[in-house]
């Protein structure tokens, strides 16, 4: 290996180590190798100090009276006492030294499997903390970049009413009708992102509460716009009994309802169906509108996606906030939210809730 590659794998390793995951793999492998190395200081020096041990000399020299000379080493008498302490001795010093060579291998072992296991722990706790911050970081970048095309049209329609010397009161009261629509937006939005942001935190508590009920409070609060475009929304819930959050519950409705009249084009007709399917209770938006295709439907419940805007988003406000609430509150009821459409014919969204 040359010296440049050599430098290279260098600077790759101590950026490894030098990373949070590198430096959480040090601290479990210095845990690791502190209790290794304790423990094979306590075994080498409880062996060594037993190693180290003669035999008491009352009872050697007893075994020889006796004649008991059945260890070998101990033929020979009293006289033979000192080669034996020496041989006990040498024997002791052996048994020392293989045994720290052993412990000393075992160490090194331990010191590689130790890295190689620590690394492997510490990427599986900071992976998903990771992919949290990161998912974080690409939030606040998404919303930054959603908040500032409303504030971009606010600064310039006042910058260039501003410039207008001759500025008429129609003028003017175009400006601030604008102003109002553009700020409406920005409320909409950081809405969205308050409730996205809450949803995120909050356990909802939950009670029985009765799936009619949720649904017409949904519909009322789309009345108003439903009938700015003529829509007709049919109510067509069985009353059974669902254990949820009434209003998050409400609010995920009034999202499917919204987007239906909001992509549905006018005098058209909006179905809502609700009741019992095995052991789910479910609640389905049926719409009339342009329908969404098959290419977009895995990702219309990401945070921030609009599909398509050249055809069914163009005139239509929004931040594609709506279907990742729904879904975030759906999940917070351990239920789903799904889609099934078809381009030209219209779209059903359904919100299934476990019952029991
Ligand atoms: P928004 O409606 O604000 O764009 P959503 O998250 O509610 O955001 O929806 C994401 C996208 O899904 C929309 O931009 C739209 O393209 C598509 N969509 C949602 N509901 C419907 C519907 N009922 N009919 C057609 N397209 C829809």
């Amino acid at each position: 290996m040359d010296l440049r590659k050599l430098r290279k794998a260098l600077q790759r390793l101590w950026a490894v180590l030098y990373s949070a995951t590198g430096r959480l793999a040090a601290s479990y492998l210095a845990v690791i190798m502190v209790m290794s190395l304790t423990y094979s200081y306590v075994l080498y020096s409880t062996s060594a100090h037993e190693l180290g041990r003669m035999p008491p000399r009352d009872l050697y020299e007893q075994q020889v009276e006796s004649g008991d000379t059945s260890t070998g080493e101990m033929a020979g008498g009293v006289a033979a006492r000192p080669r034996f302490d020496e041989f006990l001795r040498e024997r002791a010093e052996e048994g020392r030294r293989v045994l720290l060579q052993r412990l000393i291998v075992i160490n090194l072992l331990t010191l590689a499997g130790g890295a190689w296991l620590s690394y492997y722990l510490a990427r599986r706790t900071l992976q998903p903390i990771e992919a949290n911050v990161e998912a974080q970081v690409q939030f606040v970048s998404d919303a930054s970049h959603e908040l500032r095309t409303p504030l971009t049209t606010l600064q310039t329609t006042n910058e260039v009413a501003l410039r207008n010397a001759k500025l008429s009161t129609a003028q003017a009261r175009e400006v601030l009708r604008q102003n109002i629509d553009e700020v409406g937006k920005l409320q909409e939005l950081t809405d969205g992102l308050l409730k996205l942001a809450r949803q995120d935190t909050e356990a909802l508590p939950m009670e029985q509460v009765s799936l009619q009920r949720v649904a017409g409070d949904a519909m009322n609060r789309i009345v108003a716009p439903a009938q700015a475009k003529d829509i007709a929304v049919e109510d067509k819930v069985r009353d059974i009994a669902v254990k949820a959050h009434a209003a998050s519950l409400t609010q995920a409705v009034v999202v499917l309802l919204d987007n239906a009249i909001k992509y549905s084009r006018p005098h058209s007709t909006i179905v809502v169906e609700g009741g019992r399917r095995g052991k789910h209770a479910y609640i389905r938006v049926v719409d009339e509108g342009p329908g969404i295709r098959p290419s977009d439907l895995p990702r219309i419940f990401e945070r921030f996606y609009r599909a398509d805007q050249s055809r069914s988003s163009q005139h239509v406000n929004g931040h594609g906030i709506g279907l990742s609430l729904a879904k975030k509150i759906a999940g917070q009821h351990g239920g789903t939210v799904d889609v099934a459409s078809e381009v030209g014919k219209g779209s059903k969204f359904t919100i299934s809730l476990p019952l029991g």
